[in-house]
């Protein structure tokens, strides 16, 4: 559980919140599962509604496991990974081809921070089902595996009407990890509006977004920030409107440790090396798959780079940080700061 903690805290500090009225009509109902090597979650005071929506839910993320999963050797990621090189484009469908875009768009706009053909890259880190190495990967392997992560060398191309995917150098790996999740809620939050459900939560690893408000009045659903340091500790709350969306990319959650050294499940799209510094960020963005990527390119790029790129790319997006350095502190855009409450 160690590996999916950080995010997970969002979760259990949403319960701590909406907990402690056990006896109340409107006690909010949380039905959860796994799904995505991770656990999904749905929250509404209504259990029909409750009920409803994990139903949604489990055909939706179960779609997008069979499509994005990089352990399953069947997916269509897997298929589009296996032939890389080859002379054959793979046929993907409409929700994979989006996925796609996204990511290039915001490997564009974050200058190759966020880089989705990173796979190479964290195998040489002793991710993705290698070997942990015994050193620091030498600066040679890491650029050789850095050359297989452009993002021109992937085409997109239409054959028969459908759309097809290509890895154009054999060796290319794409890895969805940064924003798959974020995106397999943003689906269920569409199903779930076409189906005119309200006033619930969709959670899917620390992935959420609102519908509705908690309870009358609420204004949204409150979540909470957590001190990646001590688990138990609760340092900000934000107020989730209806329809925005809120992930976190952590430090703590997934690392190996290599000559002595943490080195992070994030790395540097651009110098291949993983990220240091940063404890956690938090992304506040009108849909979940932006929140999802956003964040994981935030946890890359320096403070400084994110507000500017939030500023001309994600205007509408609020983020903050927590240096991973004593005492915990935040370190928030304007937005952000407004909405906080510490
Ligand atoms: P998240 O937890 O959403 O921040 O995503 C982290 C996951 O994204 C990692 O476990 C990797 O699979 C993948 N990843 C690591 N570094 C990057 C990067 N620079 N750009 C995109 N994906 C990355
Ligand atoms: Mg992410």
């Amino acid at each position: 559980m160690k590996n999916i903690s950080y995010k997970l805290a969002i979760i259990s500090i949403l319960l701590l919140i909406t907990a402690g009225c056990n006896k109340r009509p409107d006690e909010i109902k949380r039905l959860q599962w796994c799904t995505m090597g991770t656990i999904a979650a749905v929250q509404s005071t209504d259990l029909a509604t409750a009920q409803a929506l994990r139903d949604i839910a489990q055909d939706e993320f179960a779609t997008m496991e069979a499509e994005l999963s990089s352990w399953n050797s069947d997916s269509t990621l897997a298929m589009v990974n296996r032939n890389a090189g080859r002379d054959l484009a793979v046929p993907v469908s409409a929700s994979f081809t989006e996925i796609l875009k996204l990511s290039t768009r915001i490997t564009r706009d974050s200058g190759g921070a966020f880089n989705p053909l990173i796979g190479p890259v964290l195998k040489e880190w002793g991710f993705n089902g290698a070997t942990t190495p015994s050193t620091i990967p030498s600066t040679r392997s890491l650029q050789r595996a850095l050359s297989f992560a452009d993002i021109a060398d992937v085409e997109l191309s239409t054959i028969n009407s459908s759309n097809a995917v290509r890895l154009t150098k054999a060796g290319m790996q794409l890895d969805l990890g940064a924003i798959a999740k974020g995106y397999a809620v943003d689906q269920v939050w569409q199903a779930a509006n076409e189906k005119k459900l309200t006033n619930a939560l969709i959670d899917l690893g620390g992935n959420l977004r609102a519908m509705g408000e908690a309870r009358p009045g609420r204004g949204g659903w409150l979540t909470g920030v957590r001190d990646p340091f001590n688990d138990s500790r609760i340092i900000a709350r934000i107020l989730i409107r209806d329809g925005e969306a809120i992930a976190t990319s952590g430090n703590y959650e997934r690392y190996v440790i290599i000559e002595g050294e943490r080195c992070a499940h994030i790395i540097d799209g651009r110098t291949a090396m993983p990220i240091k510094g940063v404890a956690g960020v938090t992304v506040v963005a009108p849909d979940a798959a932006t929140a999802d990527a956003l964040s994981t390119a935030l946890f890359v790029l320096s403070i400084e780079e994110g507000k500017t790129l939030i500023k001309e790319h994600y205007p509408e997006s609020l983020a903050l940080w927590i240096p991973d350095s004593q005492p915990v502190q935040i370190i928030s855009t304007d937005k952000m700061e407004q909405r906080l409450q510490r």
